[in-house]
């Protein structure tokens, strides 16, 4: 039949670029990508036969075979799985679907040296794609289970491939290596020879549970007898002490189509009436697309030892999806649904400790190994502050191994049982502000008199903070407060502020004239304009009423859809500036001089983007402003 040739998606193209171009040491790895590969279309093979879905099919000897020819120097991966269809190797093998390729080539092309280029084509994996490593020619066959023609393929990884419909083909997918030539200097890289084969095997895929078999060495007269490469053990069937480290970094590769090892590994045993085996992992880093509408999580579900399904959300909280892994539970049915998993209660118990486990080795990492800690923070903090509002159950254990940027200290984060500890003398709140970024935060007028006084600030960042300081009243009996809600009264924890109230109450009475005009001048903008106990340098500042949303709690459900009712907000000043001082006496001489209402309208306005925000019309104050400016030069 008829050739056809097609181009390479534009991302694949770049990426097997990088691959052929050989940025990763260590291309032992290409073995394990193709044999993980084929155990997956094993296990959807059984999967589609138990659920009657691959009428047809042969399952009786599902198994993988590799077979080295040193004479043409090829290497072949065998399966007999679900293979694919014309249209699906178009879709699987001629594109990448990852929703980060495109960010994560453009990473790889700007990488500087060849170390960080390693580290990032580690943390993505290429998959198939890492055939090119060794090969410069690759030729897949393959034949989907249940339908009759077959499907060829090959590329050298240039530019582009070339497709053959085949009238028949084995069951399954096999490929071919073309393997470049032996390179001189490194002769341990010989794929044909099968005690380099067996060793890979062995340390990368040794618990694959399908047999990996390769043909046996052949004798006078006799059919070679083919050997079986790994033991097949399912790592979590088996007791700790029997497995090393490595293997256990190796399922993880597997499952997570990661190369780089994960930070932690989980082992749990559930015995009694609901029996499971759990093996979890955290990755070392964050993946791509952890925050995409299509990512999926890593727990794989198997029912004694026979994988049931990927991506199983019903075993895990979407606060923790970053966590790979494999449940295996003894009393479930094989052709058990996502329908059936949601609701059942065993599962979410399961689901419950599973939970907690994590959560407890992540204090476990907090208390024993700083370093880790620290690592895992930085990766996964922001998801993990997402189950401040979703798991209420847990949410002391979540604040309990949060850690914040705090005013305390420039570099390090800060845990609020560390902050508690540091509080000083009469301070009753745990102080927070929350903004797009710390330098933002930093120098808003909001934070001024705290600064004065030396009390720490919680520096908020991340977009699901403005939900759960809403979501989350106190820590350890003291309750959380934004430096830019409701009424701050600093000087009650102020030692020597004793006569503090007479002072303040001669002030108001002082400044009562000023605030009541203003308050009805701006009164389309703000509900009331007061005296401010925050400020020491700027003129003004604008805060939120203790129980309203702020702007950016606003724009945030604005952009989900939902709109808050606008909360008017309240005007502060500072009573020893000299324009809040000077616009006092001029309003008690002259009451209706026309500059006034502007001079309101411009501090109103200086005090909404002192907090990175805008006047509602910015044309209009800048206008004003000129006007103002002009009279002076
Ligand atoms: P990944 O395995 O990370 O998804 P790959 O590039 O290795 O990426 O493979 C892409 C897809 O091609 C796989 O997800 C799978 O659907 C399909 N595929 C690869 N190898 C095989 C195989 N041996 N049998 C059936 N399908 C396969």
């Amino acid at each position: 039949m008829a050739t056809e040739t097609f181009e390479f998606q534009v991302e694949a193209r770049q990426l097997l670029q990088l691959v052929i171009h050989s940025i990763y040491s260590n291309k032992d790895v290409f073995l394990r990508e193709l044999i993980s590969n084929a155990s997956d279309a094993l296990d959807k093979l059984r999967l589609a036969a138990l659920r009657d879905e691959a009428a047809g099919a042969d399952v009786s000897d599902l198994h993988i075979e590799l077979v080295a020819d040193p004479e043409s120097r090829t290497l072949t991966v065998r399966d007999n799985g679900i293979g694919m269809s014309y249209e699906e190797v178009i879709q699987l093998i001629g594109t990448i679907a990852n929703s980060g390729t495109a960010k994560f080539v453009k990473e790889l092309q700007e990488a500087k040296d060849a170390g960080a280029a390693e580290g990032l084509i580690g943390q993505f994996g290429v998959g198939f794609y890492s055939s090119f490593m060794v090969a410069d020619e690759v030729v897949l066959v393959t034949r989907k289970a249940g339908e009759t023609g077959g499907t060829r393929w090959s590329s050298s990884g240039e530019g582009s491939y070339s497709l053959e419909r085949l009238d028949e083909a084995p069951q399954g997918t096999s490929v071919t290596l073309k393997l470049r030539p032996a390179d001189t200097e490194d002769q341990l890289h010989d794929y044909t020879a099968p005690w380099q084969i067996r060793q890979i095997v062995k340390k990368y895929s040794d618990f694959i549970t399908w047999p990996i078999r390769m043909a046996g060495p052949a004798e006078e007269g006799k059919e070679p007898e083919p050997e079986t490469l790994n033991s097949m053990k399912a790592l979590w069937a088996r007791s700790r002490d029997e497995v090393s480290d490595e293997e256990y970094h190796e399922l993880y590769k597997h499952l997570s189509h990661d190369w780089t090892d994960p930070l932690e590994t989980i082992r749990l045993q559930a015995e009694g009436t609901f029996e499971y085996q759990a093996l979890l992992f955290v990755p070392s880093r964050a993946p791509h697309d952890m925050f995409t509408r299509d990512y999926q999580r890593g727990i794989q579900l198997y029912v004694k030892r026979v994988f049931v399904m990927d991506d199983c959300e019903a075993l895990m909280p979407p606060y923790l999806r970053f966590v790979k892994g494999v449940v295996d539970a003894a009393d479930l049915s094989l052709n058990v649904s996502r329908e059936i998993l949601q609701q059942d209660r065993q599962i979410q118990l399961m689901r419950r400790r599973l939970a907690k486990k994590v959560l407890a080795t992540v204090k476990e990492m907090m208390t024993g190994d700083a370093e880790k800690y620290r690592t895992f923070w930085r990766e996964f903090g922001r998801v993990l502050k997402e189950g401040l509002l979703s798991d209420g159950e847990n949410r002391e254990a979540i604040l309990a191994v949060s850690s914040f940027a705090s005013t305390h200290d420039e570099a390090e984060p800060t845990t609020l049982r560390e902050y508690v500890e540091r509080m000083k003398n009469g301070q009753e709140h745990i102080y927070y502000l929350t903004g797009d970024s710390r330098p933002a935060i930093e120098n808003s007028p909001h934070m001024e008199a705290f600064r004065a006084k030396g009390l720490e600030v919680l520096l908020l960042t991340d977009p699901v903070d403005e939900l759960w300081v809403e979501a989350v009243a106190e820590f350890d009996g003291k309750q959380l407060r934004s430096v830019a809600k409701g009424e701050i009264d600093l000087d009650e924890s102020d030692d020597e502020a004793t006569g503090a109230e007479g002072e303040r109450e001669k002030r108001r009475q002082e400044f009562s004239g000023l605030l009541g005009w203003m308050t009805e001048q701006l009164g389309e903008e703000v509900k009331e304009v007061r005296l401010s106990s925050r400020l020491t340098v700027s003129p003004a500042c604008v805060v939120s009423d203790t129980f309203d949303a702020t702007p950016a709690l606003q724009a945030m459900y604005k952009a989900m859809g939902q709109e808050l009712p606008r909360a008017k907000r309240i005007l502060e000043l500072n009573p020893a500036h000299p324009l809040v001082t000077g616009l006092n006496q001029a309003h008690s001489e002259r009451a209706d001089d026309p500059g006034l209402p502007e001079t309101a309208e411009l501090l109103y306005g200086m005090a909404l983007l002192a907090e990175g925000g805008q006047p509602s019309d910015p044309s209009r104050f800048i206008k004003l402003m000129a006007d103002r400016l002009a009279r002076t030069v």
